[in-house]
């Protein structure tokens, strides 16, 4: 195999809590993960000249060790000590710096892309378990589908899929640092808790309407007083017919889900005609899921 190209997914939060803030300062979470049909696309070249090399559509986007990409590469062509070299190319669609997973994602398709290439025999868990030290988000990124992840995010349990529906996915045009908003997040004080098990249970008897009533988000309550664009295009969605809208991750990306498709429709639309988002998809989730199942394709 001289050459492969992959899809690397961004993800959603369904629900993300909080439970509390450790003594080593990392955050213990409860959060519902959600693959979605948009992607990055990453096409890897083998080389006989060792070493790795990154492209990629995005100027201001590092090429050295700093890119998920080239540290994916490098931990498994390190341990197995591959001798050829690789080209990564890297085409980012995925919104960056947004809560959508990009990074993490590119570096769990390398994962796997890496271990198919060059015939590392790594089972999906045992990807999994090496993922881990390129961040917390990247065992779910290389596991896809839904999720309950807990710990720091790497603890993970499959859930039934979401229920088929329409997907507005709306970055506004701020930058969010995660460091920011956890750094800034109260989580020992916190009043209200989004009902996670609830949401499970809605998972489990396939009802979007009840998924969409228990989205929550505890991080809302550091980055929409800091960016309130962020209220105003949740506000726009549910103008618009969305059964829900909520913040992913640390923001500032919002989603919203619909039922329908003419209102998801109406959403996007109005979306592109203001000014409070920079990039606005509309993504039919239920497609994803045909997609995920062809064996082959990632
Ligand atoms: P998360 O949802 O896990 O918090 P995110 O969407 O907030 O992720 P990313 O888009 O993954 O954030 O990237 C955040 C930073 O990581 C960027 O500022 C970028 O410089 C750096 N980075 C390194 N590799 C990549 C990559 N392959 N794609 C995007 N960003 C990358």
């Amino acid at each position: 195999m001289k050459e492969l190209r992959l899809r690397a997914r961004a993800k959603i939060n369904l629900g993300l809590d909080v439970v509390r803030k450790r003594d080593d300062g990392y955050h213990e979470v409860r959060m519902i993960m959600q693959t979605i049909n948009l992607y990055d696309k990453i096409l890897l070249q083998k080389r006989r000249k060792p070493g790795i090399t990154v492209t990629t559509n995005l100027g201001f986007l590092p090429v050295n060790q700093d890119n998920l990409v080239y540290k994916a590469a490098q931990l498994l062509m390190d341990e197995f000590s591959v001798e050829e070299g690789l080209n990564i190319d890297l085409q980012k669609y995925i919104p960056v710096a947004a809560g959508m997973a990009g990074g993490s994602s590119d570096a769990a398709a390398v994962l796997v892309g890496v271990n198919r290439m060059f015939r590392l025999g790594l089972s999906k868990q045992e990807l999994m378990e090496r993922s881990v030290k390129i961040g917390a988000d990247v065992p779910f990124c290389v596991m896809r589908g839904t999720a309950l992840a807990e710990g720091i995010g790497e603890k993970l349990t499959p859930l039934p899929e979401l229920p088929d529906c329409f997907i507005l996915i709306a970055k506004p045009k701020v930058f969010v640092s995660t460091k920011f908003v956890y750094g800034n997040l109260k989580a020992n004080e916190l009043k209200e808790h989004p009902q996670i098990d609830a949401q499970i249970d809605a998972l489990n008897r396939d009802d979007l309407h009840a998924v969409a009533k228990y989205m929550g988000n505890v991080l809302e309550t550091v980055t929409i007083p800091e960016y309130p664009v962020i209220e105003e295009i949740k506000r726009t969605m549910l103008d618009h017919g969305a059964l829900n809208s909520m913040m992913s991750g640390s923001g500032p990306t919002v989603f919203g889900l619909f039922e329908k498709r003419e209102d998801a429709q109406k959403a996007y639309n109005a979306l592109l005609r203001g000014e409070d988002a920079k990039q606005v998809y509309l993504i039919e989730q239920s497609s994803c899921r045909r997609v995920r199942r062809k064996k082959d394709e990632r």
